[in-house]
């Protein structure tokens, strides 16, 4: 089977089409000022408000570069497993974290390279579908997304939207994350019966499932 360890987005909400009629929904109430008399926080604040304006702008479609509207994170020793990404801002619910990137292939050369992968013991979990017929491969063309942890209490989740006719995975903040937290979401890999071929979940949780798979 291909993309047995492919991470997946939300179920449910696993394709967005942005458009004019996102930009009137939920996410414009996020446009806020905190108030605070520390220089180094309004500063932070003018740029997670900045960023915020311009997510409402892409939704008008003038924007098709995620990466302008990205928040500061850092690359750092994990307290899930091995290493991990971090915030280095305050971030609110519903911000955008990340754009996950990596090389858009197909569900053949997805079996390939899987094999590839296996057999150089290089693991092939840094795959995720975006669609029955795509997976984005971050194991070689990656960025800094592909190193946040798993987590079955995550503090983000993922979406695959689609902006100006290609689809793309964006990580957003589930919950209000400090400055410093470690950055988390669910990477629900596929159902996985046969429990020696699931992949072990390290994140601790109270209610970890014990896996990364669906079970
Ligand atoms: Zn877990």
């Amino acid at each position: 089977m291909f993309a047995r360890f492919a991470r997946s987005a939300q179920a449910g909400s696993n394709f967005v089409e942005i458009g004019i009629a996102d930009f009137h929904s939920s996410k414009t109430h996020l446009i806020t000022e905190k108030g605070t008399s520390s220089s180094s926080k309004n500063s932070r604040n003018q740029r997670a408000n900045q960023r915020r304006l311009l997510k409402n702008n892409s939704l008008l479609g003038s924007f098709d570069n995620l990466s302008m509207r990205e928040p500061q994170v850092r690359f750092g020793r994990s307290g899930i497993h091995a290493w991990g990404v971090f915030a280095d801002e305050d971030l609110t619910a519903g911000d955008l974290v990340l754009e996950y990137r990596g090389q858009l292939i197909g569900n053949q050369v997805c079996e390939q390279r899987e094999k590839i992968y296996e057999e150089a013991r290089i693991g092939s979990d840094y795959m995720f579908r975006i669609d029955e017929n795509q997976v984005c491969d971050a194991t070689r063309l990656g960025c800094m997304a592909r190193y946040i942890n798993a987590s079955c209490e995550p503090n983000c989740y993922t979406q695959i939207i689609r902006l100006k006719g290609v689809k793309k995975i964006v990580i957003y903040a589930k919950t209000n994350i400090s400055k410093g937290d470690e950055l988390c979401y669910d990477y629900k890999f596929p159902l996985e019966p046969k429990e020696h071929l699931r992949l072990k979940c390290y994140c601790g949780a109270a209610s970890c499932r014990g896996w990364m798979n669906w079970v």
